[in-house]
C-alpha cells in the first residue's frame, strides 16, 4: 500500500517510539512497549495497562512477543524499571499468532504466585487454536501445507520440500500455551484499572480476534484487524480449504467505523493513528481493486492462485512471503467463487481454475 494513503492518516505522537526496554505512555494509563521480529515485519507493539484487580494494583499486559530469548530480556529490562514496582496481574491476548501469543505462557508463569493467578484473557476459537497449533495436531506446515499449496498451483518440487520441513513452524515460536484461560467474547466489558474497555470481536485475519476500546479515553487496542500502513494478511489455510476470510474481514473492520473519528488507534504493527473511517475505506477500496485484477484475470483465462501472484504481489517474494501470498491470492479467488462471480474446476494435474460463473 503506498505512503500516500499512509499519509492520509494522523499519527498524534510524530516519530516517537518507545526505545528498546522502555515504555511511552500514549493515553492516561496506557504505555507503548515495541519488541523486536526476526521477520520482514521487523517489530510488534505490546501494551501496559495500568490496572487494580481484586483489590491489588498493578498492570495488565495485552499482547506477549514470539517466545525467544530477546524479547524475554526486554521483558525482564521493561519490569525491572517501568512498573514502579507493581506486578503484572493478567495477560491479555488479541488473537492466537506468534508475535501475540508466543511468551503467554511465560508471562502467566512469570508473575502468577500461590494466592495470585496471573491469568491469560483470549477468545476460546483463538486458546483453542493456539493449543492446537502448539501440539502440532493440525495443519501451519508440513504434508497437508504442501498438498494444499500445490492444489493451486504451486508445484514447485523445491518450494514443496521447504514447505513440507517447516512442520514445527508454530510451535518453534509458540513452544506452550496456557492450559487455562478466561474467556473474552464480543461484547463483553473488562475493567482495567479505573475504566471498562469493550471487546469488539473480528474475523477474517485470526479465528476469533479480539479488539478492545475504552469510550472513557477513546483508544481502540486494534491488535491486527486495523494496521496503518500494511493491510492486514486475510489467507485461506490448509485446515480450512474451502474458507471465505475476505468477507468477514470486510465485514468486521466495517464495524469500526462506529467508533468516533477522533479514536486513537493503537495497532500490532505501525505508528498509533487517528482516521478509522479514512483506513476502513482504504482496505475496501485496496482489496476491491484485487479482487477486480483476479477477476480480470481469470476472465481472460482459466488461472490457479500461483500465477495470480506477479499480478497481486508486484515484488519478489522468498518462499515465506509466497506461502503467505498464495493464502493471501485464495482468499480473493474464494470471495469471488463462494460469492457467485467465479466457478473453479480442479484439473487432471489436481490443481484448482477459476473462471468466470455460468452467468
Ligand atoms: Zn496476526
Amino acid at each position: 500500500m503506498s505512503n500516500l494513503k499512509e499519509n492520509e492518516l494522523e499519527y498524534p505522537l510524530g516519530e516517537r517510539l518507545p526505545q528498546r526496554g522502555s515504555v511511552l505512555e500514549v493515553a492516561p494509563g496506557v504505555h507503548w512497549v515495541r519488541m523486536a521480529l526476526p521477520f520482514a515485519l521487523d517489530h510488534i507493539n505490546l501494551w501496559l495497562l495500568r490496572d487494580r484487580l481484586d483489590g491489588r494494583d498493578g498492570w495488565t499486559i495485552v499482547d506477549c512477543g514470539i517466545a525467544n530469548d530477546a524479547t524475554r530480556d526486554a521483558w525482564e529490562t521493561v519490569f525491572a524499571s517501568q512498573l514502579q514496582g507493581l506486578p503484572v496481574l493478567r495477560v491479555i491476548v488479541t488473537h492466537m499468532h506468534p508475535d501475540h501469543i508466543g511468551l503467554a505462557h511465560w508471562l502467566v508463569d512469570r508473575w502468577s504466585t500461590r494466592e495470585h493467578e496471573c491469568r491469560l484473557w483470549i477468545s476460546a476459537t483463538d486458546w483453542n487454536a493456539a493449543r492446537m497449533a502448539t501440539l502440532q495436531t493440525i495443519g501451519h506446515g508440513g504434508d497437508s501445507a504442501a498438498r494444499f499449496f500445490a492444489s493451486h498451483g504451486l508445484t514447485d518440487p523445491a518450494s514443496l520440500d521447504k514447505v513440507r520441513a517447516r512442520s514445527n513452524y508454530y510451535a518453534s515460536m509458540v513452544p506452550k500455551v496456557p492450559t487455562s484461560f478466561r474467556r473474552l467474547m464480543e461484547g463483553q466489558r473488562v475493567r482495567i484499572g479505573a475504566g471498562d474497555w469493550r471487546c469488539i470481536a473480528g474475523f477474517g485475519h485470526a479465528p476469533e480476534h479480539i479488539a478492545l476500546y475504552s469510550e472513557a479515553i477513546g483508544v481502540l487496542i486494534s491488535g491486527d484487524m486495523l494496521l496503518p500502513r500494511i493491510s492486514t494478511n486475510v489467507s485461506v489455510y490448509d485446515i480450512e480449504p474451502e474458507g471465505n476470510p475476505l468477507p468477514l474481514y470486510l465485514a468486521s473492520i466495517e464495524r469500526f467505523t462506529a467508533l468516533p473519528a477522533d479514536t486513537l488507534v493503537l495497532p500490532s504493527h505501525g505508528r498509533p493513528f487517528r482516521g478509522i473511517a479514512r483506513r476502513v475505506a482504504q482496505l475496501h477500496e485496496h482489496h476491491d481493486e484485487r479482487l477486480a485484477e483476479v477477476l480480470a484475470a481469470c476472465s481472460a483465462s482459466p488461472s490457479h492462485a500461483t500465477e495470480l501472484l506477479p499480478l497481486m504481489f508486484k515484488r519478489t517474494l522468498d518462499l515465506h512471503q509466497t506461502t503467505f501470498a498464495l493464502g493471501e491470492a485464495v482468499a480473493h479467488l474464494h470471495a469471488l467463487w463462494l460469492g457467485g462471480r467465479l466457478a473453479r474446476r480442479r484439473g487432471d494435474d489436481g490443481v484448482w481454475r477459476f473462471t468466470p460463473a455460468a452467468a
